[in-house]
This record gives C-alpha cells, structure tokens and sequence, in this order.
C-alpha cells in the first residue's frame, strides 16, 4: 500500500472537540479517497449514512492504513474504517457488523477472451496481474502461479488494458471503478477468483474497546441503512464512479438561456471523420459516441445542426476561422482558449504509445527518444513532443495513415487513443502490435474530450454543459458501452437503459410501432416455422424480449424458404429479418446491427469420412450449402476452387450427405445437430470447422436508417443474461448418445482452440463487407436533393465536387468554386418570420438555376443559406461576369409573401485556378471562404475572388 504523505484532518464541519474522530484511508479508491479536500467513496458514503442515522459529528482523519491504524491502537482515534475482524484484536477493538463483505474477483479483457476459471488450475497458463501486499499474494505464489505485481490497482488496470497480463485479482469495486474511470470499457468482470473462501474480505467499523455507548451509537446507525440502499450505493460507484443515478433533472435554462436558443439559427458543427470509435464514417453514415452525445444535446436544446465532417486539422482551421460554430472533440489548452469556449469534457480517453519494436518502454515521453513517433496534426501534446522529440516526431494528418505508417515499418511508434488505435489495428489487420505505455502530462490523464464553442456564441457552451449534466450516467454508460464496450456485452446481468431519440420515436410512431419481419421457415432451434404457420425458434424468443422492451409489435411475413425471406426484404415487403448474417450482397439492400448471436459453423460428413483441417481439404470434392445462405456467397468468395452445390433446405442437404452425393455439408452446429436428432441420423459426424462462426444480425432495410439505429440500441441494451438465456435455445438441444457426439464436441473444442484464426478472418471479412458497403452506398444513394430548394444537397456536393474537381486536375482545366451566401438573413427571418425566409431560399434558388443552367455548372446547397456553385472554365472572367449577372439579378428582384416584398442580396467568395496535382478540393473550398468572408467584410451585395497559385 501506498504511504500517505502526511495524515490530513478533514472536518466535515468546524473541528470541534465533542466530534468523533474517525480514521479513513485516503488512497482506497472508491472505497475512500481524498477529492480535493473531500473525502468520498463508498465507505465514506456509509459513514455519513451513520452519521445522519445517529447524529454523531464525525471528523475524519485521513490517511495510509499503517499511519491510522497505528494512530488507533495509540489511542489517538476514536473509531477507523473498514477493518476487518481479527480475533487476536478482540480485546482492544469492538467490531460493528461487516457493512460491505469485499469479494476478490477476476477481469479479462473481452477483446482477449479468457477461458471459464474454475480452479487454480486454470490460471496456470496465464499471465495473472495482482496488486502487491494483497493477502492472496503469498498463496498465489504457493500454488506456482504465473504473477505480476503493480503498486496500485489503477497500474494493475491499465497492465490489463494494455495487454501486458491475461487477467487482473482484485476487489470487484475497485477493478471496476478504475477500469470505468480510466476509459477501459472492454475490461470486465469474469467471475469470482477460485480461492473458496479465502477471497472474502469484510470492512467493519472499529471502535475503541472503552467507548461501548459510541458502539453501540454507530452500529445501530449502521443496522438502520436498508440493504437497498447499500446495494444502491455500491452500484453507483462500480458503475458510475459515485455519480447519483437517480431521477434525473430536466434540463432547466434560464430566461436569458431560452430566448437565445429560439433564436439561434442552425449550428454547423464540426465532427472528425476518422476517429472511431468516437466519430468516424461508415458507409457514408457519420456515427460513434460523440456523434450520439451530439444528437442528444440536439434533442435536449432544440439545436439545429449540420455536421461538418472532415480531418481534424481541416476541421481546427475552420473553427478558428469562424467558419464551424462547435467543434467536437476537442481538448482544452491554453492556447485555444484565446478563442474558444470549451464545455465539460464527456470522456477521457487514454492515449498510448503503439509499437511492434519489442525494445520500446514508454513510463515518461524521453523514452520515446531515438524512435520514429507518430501523432496527429494539431493534437493537443504536439507542441510538446516535437519540442522533446525533434525531427523523430513525424505528424499525420489521419489516423489511417499513421497506423499505415506503422505497418509499413515507417515509424517505430504510433501515439494515439487507445480505443482508436485499437480500431486501426483491427482494422489494417497489423500483427504484433504492442502498447509501451500510457503517454500522461503533468495534471492531465488522458485527453479530454469537449466542445469548442465560438466565443461569439456566449451562453452556448454554459447551455450545452447544462444539458450535458442532465444526461444521466445510465443513459451514458450505454452509450458508452454500444461504441467501447465489449463487443456486444453490456457486461451486467442487467439489460441497459434504452433510450430512443425524438425523431426514432416518431418514425416508430408513423409506423403505429408495428414492423414487418420474414424469417428462415426450416433453421430450427435457431429459427423456423411450425405447423400452425407460428414463428419458432430462438429468435421468436429474441423479437418477444425486443417488443417488451420497444413495444413494437412485430408482424410475420410468412415465406417458404430463406431465399424467399431474401427476395421480401430486398423488394421491402418486410421491414427485418431477425437473425442474419452480414454479407457483401445483402449489404446492398439491408443494414446490420452489431452480431448479438455467434454460433459454431461446421461441415458434415459420412461417419467414415476422415476429419479435415479446412475446407480446402475438400477441393473439388461436392460440398452441400442452402441456397441463399450468407456463407454460400462468403465461401464462393473465399475458395474459389470449391464445388458448392446449393440444396434447398436443410434436409435436403443431409440426405444428400447421406446418400454420398455430397462430400460435406456447411452448416451450424445447433442447426444439424437438432436434425439429426429429430430425424435419427446415425450415419453423420462433424468432420471439420469453419474458421469463421455465423455472426447474426438484426438486418434492417437499407432505405430506413432509423430503423437501424433503433434496433441497434434494442440489440445494445440486451443483457449478458439475456444472451446467455437466447444461447442456451441451442447449447441445451438434447444429444442422444446413439452417435458419438463426443467427437462433435471434440472437434469444437479443438476449433475453439483456434479461436485467434477466427477472429482474424472475421475482421478481414468485416472489412471487405464495409469497403463493399461503402461502394454500394454511395451508387444506392439516391437521396441527394435538398428538399427545400431542389438543388443538390450537402452530399451531392461532397461527392459531385470531388469528381469535378479529379476531372479538371487530369485535364488542366479552370475550376471555380463561388459560396454564396444571403446577406443579414437573420434579419429577414426576425422580421418577415421562419417560413418567409424558407420562401426567400426557394426564390433565390430558382434565380441561381436560371443563371446556371450549362452542361458543367453544379449547384448545391451547402447548408442553411449558404449555397455553392462549381463549374469548370476556360476564362475566369467570364464566370466572374456570370456571377456578378446572378447577383445583380437577386438584388434587383423580390420575393412576395403573404402580400409582403422582400429584398434580399447575396454576397459571393469565388475561388479559381487549374488544379494542381499536390491540390486539394478542400483548399479551393477554404479560399472561396476567405473570399466570402472578405465580400462580408467590404460591405456585402459583392463578390470578391482569389486565384490559387501554381
Ligand atoms: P451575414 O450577412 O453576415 O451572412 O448575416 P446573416 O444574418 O445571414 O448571418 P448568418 O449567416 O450567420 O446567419 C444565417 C441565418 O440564416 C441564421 C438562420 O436563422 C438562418 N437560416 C439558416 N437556414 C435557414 C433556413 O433553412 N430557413 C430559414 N428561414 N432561415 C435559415
Ligand atoms: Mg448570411
Ligand atoms: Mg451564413
């Protein structure tokens, strides 16, 4: 245990002499710690509990265990915290009854899954990190366990996060509280550690033998907590860090706060592209957990917004420029608030150092000398370590290729967040990657993520921090938990929170809560349907817990076969299939929640057929699937030289196996094994695994995003015991012993063994899915008209822009880029009302399309009442004459509503040049800002220009 410097005094109030002088350790998080000069914790919570229950003045000395208990027996305190019952210490202590009993428990990391632990035994091939001087220590070093010692359950953490040990011993509260606070939500609680009883620890109140009245006082307060209330408690420090979870508050603004909200106009916020898990694209789609804790403040305050993605320094120069309102993402420092506003932060994230030389040790930022480093352009350390570092510190501008870089052996080492740089790794599949530590700053953990707001924009951040406090720690713990938790874990027996946001409840609405579904009528237990035409099956069970909890009333489309099922969801005849696997085919018309099922997928065979490493032993040899199953299209793609042959069903494919038509039959452990046994078949075996499980999905319709982000927090909030319950539909299918499922078992216990392999292939196929996704994505994209002026929207832009200006790089051509944007509407909204101003744009944008009307010209809005308009050119003066034509013609017509005429100018920045190989679309964008920003500033109804030099 770590020595406390000097023992404090913390009065509760002004230190009196009638007080009782309590004894608390100060550095046993959560169970008692020194906040700033608080004490807090959960023993310092039943502390006063008892304090209020009896009205004894406690005074609490702070301080290390040896200190204050050293104090106690000298007679100096009149009672110490959490000790525990000794009976040699009987004759000078009395002991309360235990308030808490501490149990020691074990956590992995579920992105290193370890096996069940029921014995010690099982904790001989592992590497086992424990805290140093625990009791258990000596007994594990008995037993010849593998152990690694840290000084502090925080260090012993972070050894876990790290991967530097297998699993971590400790008290359940303490891993938990630190893992939470310290970001790491893929660590979790495996189960109790197997010492018996030995692993049990009880905190008690001590009391000095000769104060029986104050005995008695406490401990009746003690007796009075109902046990409710100590489970609650406990539960808001494992969880939540302390943070009462209780009803929570509306958001409450002030009058001057209200009246500012009505009238700001929509916000453009900016939002990195590239940073997962905390906001990135997928699919064309902006998500991740800021993007969610975004449209929740939006949800909360009313706010309007339109996201401005791109890379991060992009995105700093916008802000600074004025051009972005709020910027997400961002950390404090003292630099940027000279012109920013930052709000609370919302998460702390670890950042590490990743690296593949095994001689790196990062414990302070010099040992990073003498290696290539990676960072990130603009982040908020670079300033420090290229000071430190010099020219090793090499700065990226993505996150994407700064782990390229690492892959490719350009750098040593990649600082980064641990969540993303976990991300890329996966992602870029790069092997024998390892983290040398954690990157800390003198008073900062880790970086904090903000806010910015302008700091014209004065109540806003104040208003945004308000309505971040009013999000309650259940709500952001699943948040949390659906970006960086365990895969699809919530990791408590509890289903999480869910919370649906205004717009998923009134498209739920809309449907009247009533969705369509088909299913697979022959894929029992895992799905089916019966006799009387009813849905069968696990996932019957899955939509009855989804409808408790939504109450959305899933409608079954009725179908022959899975093909059939296919067909309906692509021709939107139903609106979900339950449980279906991701594919790149089906990705072209349905989008996939995270997997909430993995079920073992094996190949069938005669009894005497010899067992097979993979299916390439198999090569052309006839190997049966169902038709229309995801892996009959992922193993086409996979071995090529395979000979599938489709059957229509189940049955048919095990008869043919039995007839030896077939050499194998692909198909999933619970699947076969109930055919086999509803229709006898002896003559099968499993004659090999797949290296590749079935992940299945709720597969929503691809033309209703809604639909997906709803079922993916239904799939989110399932409970580990939920799931488990959805798995033992299959794991509990009675085996008769007529055929030797042994083998079976054994098999799949072999095949668990490699389970790494499996991994692997599914991130690599994950990965095909998503490029293929985002291909599909953006050809599907059909939606990319404004609906309010008709002209392009903001995608439209993004996309028509990019190729536009490809096209005039390869052709030496003029490219010019003009933003146009309506002068002091604010005004006219303020004066003439919202919808005037709605008619005003609509106006305007029928002037620019009469204006612009050649082959080459792009016309778009950009957001609010801000357009652009692109077109290639072989003299700018003609586009500048052009332009100026458009706004002339706008200042000298008006717009009649409600028998009122409205005027309205436009100011316009224009950008041209010829496109330069080194260029950028973004930088022709930013000049035409500067530009607009430049007509402003002289006085408006004008257009200014800047060229982009050679
Ligand atoms: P400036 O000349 O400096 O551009 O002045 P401005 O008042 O136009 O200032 P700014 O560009 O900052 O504000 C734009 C306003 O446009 C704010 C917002 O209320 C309004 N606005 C944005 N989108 C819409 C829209 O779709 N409909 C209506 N009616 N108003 C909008
Ligand atoms: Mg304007
Ligand atoms: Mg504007």
């Amino acid at each position: 245990m770590l020595l406390w410097p000097q023992t404090q005094l913390i009065a509760e109030s002004a230190p009196e002499s009638d007080k009782i002088s309590v004894g608390v350790t100060a550095d046993n998080a959560p169970y008692s710690f020194l906040e700033g000069r608080a004490l807090s914790g959960y023993s310092a919570d039943i502390l006063r509990e008892i304090s209020f229950n009896s009205g004894l003045e406690f005074e609490f000395r702070a301080g290390s265990w040896p200190e204050l208990y050293k104090a106690f027996v000298a007679g100096e305190l009149d009672a110490i915290d959490a000790i525990s019952y000794r009976g040699y210490l009987s004759d000078k202590v009395l002991f309360t009854e235990p308030y808490h009993i501490r149990q020691t428990y074990l956590m992995h990391d579920s992105s290193r899954p370890v096996g069940p632990i029921d014995s010690m035994d099982d904790l001989r091939d592992l590497q086992v990190g424990v805290v140093e001087n625990m009791f258990y220590v000596p007994f594990l070093k008995d037993q010849g366990i593998n152990i690694v010692t840290y000084d502090s359950i925080l260090a012993l953490v972070r050894a876990l996060a790290f991967g530097w040990v297998d699993i971590a011993i400790g008290p359940r509260l303490s891993l938990d509280y630190h893992a939470d606070t310290a970001g790491f939500h893929f660590l979790n609680i495996v189960g109790s550690a197997p010492f018996d009883q030995q692993s049990l620890e009880d905190l008690r109140i001590g009391v000095q033998k000769d104060q029986p009245e104050l005995f008695e006082a406490i401990q009746a307060a003690l007796k009075k907590i109902p046990e409710s209330r100590k489970v609650e408690l406990l539960r808001r420090w494992q969880e939540f860090g302390g943070a009462q979870t209780g009803d929570q508050p509306s958001l409450q603004l002030d009058e001057r706060e209200q009246r500012f909200l009505q009238e700001l106009g929509p916000m453009r916020v900016g939002v990195v592209q590239d940073y997962a898990p905390f906001s990135f694209r997928d699919g064309g789609r902006l998500q991740g957990l800021s993007v969610d804790i975004i449209n929740r403040l939006a949800d909360m305050t009313g706010i309007q917004i339109i996201p401005v993605s791109g890379q991060w320094a992009d995105l700093l120069g916008m802000f600074r420029e004025g051009r972005i309102d709020i910027l997400a993402n961002m950390s404090m420092d003292r630099e940027r608030l000279s012109f920013t506003q930052f709000t609370d932060p919302y998460y702390i994230i670890p950042n590490v150092a990743f690296t593949r030389n095994g001689g790196v040790e990062l414990n302070s930022i010099d040992d990073l000398r003498g290696y290539d480093v990676a960072i990130t352009a603009d982040i908020f350390y670079q300033d420090e370590l290229t000071q430190r570092l010099g020219n090793a510190a090499k700065v990226f501008t993505s996150q994407e290729a700064m782990f390229q870089a690492l892959e490719q052996e350009r750098v040593d080492v990649v600082v980064s967040s641990l969540p993303s740089g976990n991300y890329w790794i996966r992602e870029l599949n790069i092997p024998g990657v390892r983290i040398a530590g954690e990157l800390t700053f003198e008073n900062q953990s880790g970086e904090d993520l903000r806010f910015g707001v302008q700091t014209t924009l004065e109540p806003l951040a104040e208003i945004l921090n308000k309505a971040l406090a009013t999000i309650s720690p259940t709500e952001l713990r699943s948040i949390e938990n659906r970006w960086l938790g365990a895969a699809m874990d919530n990791g408590s027996n509890e289903p999480s929170e869910l919370t649906l946001s205004t717009a998923e409840k009134n498209w739920l609405e809309q449907r009247d809560y009533t969705l369509s579904y088909c299913v697979d009528s022959d894929w029992m237990p895992l799905e089916g349907i019966d006799s009387s035409g009813n849905h069968a099956g696990l996932s019957a069970e899955a939509l009855r817990l989804f409808s408790e909890r939504t109450n959305i009333r899933f409608r079954l489309v009725r179908t022959k076969t899975w093909q059939e099922s296919l067909d309906a969801a692509r021709d939107r005849e139903c609106d979900l299939l339950p449980l279906a696997m991701k594919t790149p085919e089906r990705a072209r018309y349905l989008n996939f929640t995270d997997p909430y099922l993995q079920v073992p997928n094996i190949v069938l065979g005669r009894i005497e057929a010899p067992f097979i490493e993979g299916l390439g032993d198999l090569r052309e040899k006839a190997i049966g699937l169902v038709k229309g199953y995801a892996f009959a299209e992922l193993l086409k793609y996979r071995y090529p030289r395979l000979q599938l042959v489709e059957v229509e069903n189940e049955t048919e494919g095990l008869k043919l196996v039995q007839e030896n038509e077939l050499a194998g039959y692909v198909t999933t452990l619970p699947t076969a094994s109930y055919h086999m046994q509803s229709q006898g078949l002896a003559d099968l075996k499993v004659i090999g695994r797949i290296p590749a499980d079935w992940s299945l999905s709720v597969a929503t319709r691809s033309d209703q995003d809604l639909l997906l982000s709803i079922m993916q927090k239904v799939v989110a909030s399932l409970s580990e015991q939920e799931r488990r319950n959805l798995e033992s539909y299959w794991r509990d299918v009675r085996i008769e012993q007529s055929v030797d499922y042994t083998l079976l078992w054994q098999v799949l216990a072999i095949a668990l063994l490699g389970a790494s392999l499996l991994v692997y292939w599914n991130r690599k196929l994950d990965r095909l899915n998503r490029d293929l996704a985002v291909a599909n994505d953006t050809l599907a994209r059909l939606s990319v008209t404004d609906n309010l002026t008709q002209l392009g929207n903001r995608s439209f832009f993004d996309r028509e822009f990019r190729k536009s200006f490809q096209w005039c790089q390869r052709n030496e051509t003029g490219l010019a880029v003009a933003m146009v944007d309506a002068d002091h509407f604010k005004t006219i909204n303020d004066t003439f009302g919202h919808e005037a101003g709605d008619h005003c744009l609509i106006a305007l944008a029928d002037v620019m399309r009469r204006h612009f009307r050649r082959e080459t010209d792009r016309l778009s809005r950009f957001g609010g009442e801000e357009f652009v308009i692109f077109t290639s050119y072989h003299h700018p003066e003609e586009v500048i004459e052009r332009l100026d034509r458009f706004r002339e013609a706008v200042a000298d017509s008006s717009t009649i509503y409600s028998g009122k005429s409205i005027h309205l100018t436009i100011s316009i920045g224009l950008a041209t040049g010829v496109p330069a190989p080194a260029d950028t679309p973004a930088e022709f964008l930013r000049l035409a800002d500067q530009a607009l920003y430049a007509a402003k500033q002289n006085g408006r109804n004008r257009l200014e220009t800047r060229t982009v030099k050679d």
